[in-house]
């Protein structure tokens, strides 16, 4: 149970960012990983708590078991406590980095929580680099074919599981490189790209087939057992008014995808910030990306809008422990630009009522409707959107005639991955648009009921 006055004696210490001076200079890592001693003195504050709600569905998605690999940590168990993590977590090294931590947010020592993310991210990376994390080849094969499409964290994450029930899994992807939003969407700084290319190399090795540059279609069904559609809710929400012909204005993924483009290729990228004024509709994490983005590639300024008016520090009443506290957060991006620009980029309650060649309107909100006599001009000469997501794109839908549900996505009436025969739906694809890690659980659970599915007819 880790030690058991831990969490008396030692302070939580998350990973600490990089100085900004330093991080905006280039697209590295944010975090900066502590030694092997900090790491476990972090675990040894676990409590093995009776209830312990980190593991619960308030907490981790994957219900990943962290007292017992906190307590593995804290005694020095590291490949034992990596073994542990690697029973319900896939691919710990990009919740490691990107999660937010849900378990944190429901741990019983609430504010004061374990750091569970930096843990399991310190436990992935040792595993690496000691070798420990080796191919898995399932010893014997099924004889049974299932097409994943898409492999954004819900199809990796069904396409391993499935290939360790000992199925032969492709990979079918539009994109040119694997990864989904892990690939083209969250910065590199958040997540370098050769840690995705890492695990896909690994999962090649183990067996899993990778046709990328593919748009998937219906025929998949003629040639594969089962078909799992983890195609993703990549469909922006747009804003809708008057704009200038001349004005440059880009969706915030499309400007995501083409900066990691550039990053990769050492080209300039398609659409750039650089000596611009940009304008990001959005206050969200998306919208906290192309902050820092933004700041990277030389922009003249940016501001950030948000629609809603900004939390308390505090947790709100009604809104107790164990859930999702929703409290003012300042990003990595907002710290950057407080850092160059002096102020927080975000203003609130504010929207974006027209735009105009090399500057936008802005006006004040009260609710959802715009307040009169607010109205002001902000220079812009880059507008990035990012307002959220309304679904999943509509071609794959009509491709496998499927029609989407109320959300703009494909969740099955009953509430599983099945949508008809040997059609299945995971990821934000069924969900909506969420994170990486509930996209995981649901890639994993979706490949329990393909299995099943295909385990009935053997
Ligand atoms: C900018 C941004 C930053 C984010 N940051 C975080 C974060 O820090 N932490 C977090 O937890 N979550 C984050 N999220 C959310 C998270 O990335 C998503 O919830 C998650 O990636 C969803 O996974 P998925 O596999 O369902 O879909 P996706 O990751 O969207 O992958 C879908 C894939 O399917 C492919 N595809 C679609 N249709 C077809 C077709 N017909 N044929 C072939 N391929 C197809 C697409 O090209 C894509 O590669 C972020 C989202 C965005 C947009
Ligand atoms: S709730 Fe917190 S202290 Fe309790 S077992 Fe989970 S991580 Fe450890």
């Amino acid at each position: 149970m880790g030690k058991a006055t831990g969490f008396m004696e030692t302070a939580r210490l998350e990973n600490p960012y990089r100085p900004e001076e330093v991080r905006l200079g280039d697209y590295g890592e944010l975090h900066i990983a502590q030694p092997a001693e900090a790491r476990r003195a972090q675990a040894s504050r676990c409590m093995n708590c009776g209830v312990p709600f980190c593991q619960s569905d308030f907490g981790c998605p994957l219900h990943n078991l962290i007292p017992e690999w906190n307590d593995l940590l804290y005694r020095g168990r590291e490949r034992e406590a990596l073994e542990r993590l690697m029973m319900t977590a896939p691919f710990p090294e990009f919740t490691g980095r990107v999660c937010p931590a849900l378990c944190e947010k429901a741990c019983n020592l609430e504010s004061d929580a374990l750091t569970n993310r930096d843990n399991e991210l310190y436990l992935i990376e040792t595993g690496f680099a000691n070798g420990w994390v080796r191919p898995r080849i399932p010893r014997t094969r099924t004889g049974r074919r299932v097409a994943v499409v898409g492999s954004g964290p819900a199809g990796l994450a069904a396409a391993d599981l499935l290939n360790r029930l000992g199925h032969s899994v492709t990979v079918v992807e539009r994109a040119d490189r694997p990864g989904g939003l892990l690939m083209y969407g969250i910065p590199n700084m958040k997540l370098p790209k050769d840690v995705v290319e890492r695990r896909v190399r690994l999962m090649e090795i183990e067996g899993v087939r990778f046709v990328l540059n593919t748009e998937a279609g219906p025929a998949l069904l003629d040639d594969f057992d089962a078909v799992v559609l983890c195609g993703g809710a990549k469909k922006p929400r747009a804003l809708k008014v008057e704009t200038a012909p001349e004005a440059r204005v880009t969706f915030a993924v499309d400007y995501l995808t083409a900066a990691t483009r550039a990053v990769l290729s050492g080209e300039a990228p398609s659409v750039t910030a650089r000596d611009r004024a940009v304008v990001v509709v959005g206050g969200g994490d998306t919208g906290n990306d192309c902050v820092g983005t933004a700041l990277r590639q030389g922009c003249r300024s940016v501001v950030q809008l948000e629609m809603m008016p900004a939390p308390s520090a505090e947790r709100a009443a009604g809104n107790p422990w164990p859930e999702w506290p929703r409290t003012l957060r300042t990003d990595y991006g907002q710290l950057e630009a407080i850092y160059r620009q002096g102020a927080d980029p975000r203003v609130y309650r504010t929207t974006v009522n027209k735009i105009m060649d090399g500057a936008v309107q802005t006006v004040q909100l009260q609710g959802f409707d715009p307040v009169p006599g607010t109205e002001q001009t902000l220079p812009c000469d880059l507008l990035l959107i990012a307002a959220g997501f309304v679904g999943c794109e509509d071609a794959t839908a009509s491709a496998f005639g499927i029609a989407l549900g109320p959300r703009g996505t494909m969740m099955p009436s009953d509430g599983t991955h099945r949508l008809h025969g040997r059609l299945f739906s995971a990821g934000d694809m069924r969900t909506g648009q969420s994170l990486v890690v509930r996209a995981l659980a649901d890639g994993r659970a979706a490949a329990l009921e393909v299995h099943q599915f295909l385990s009935a007819g053997m």
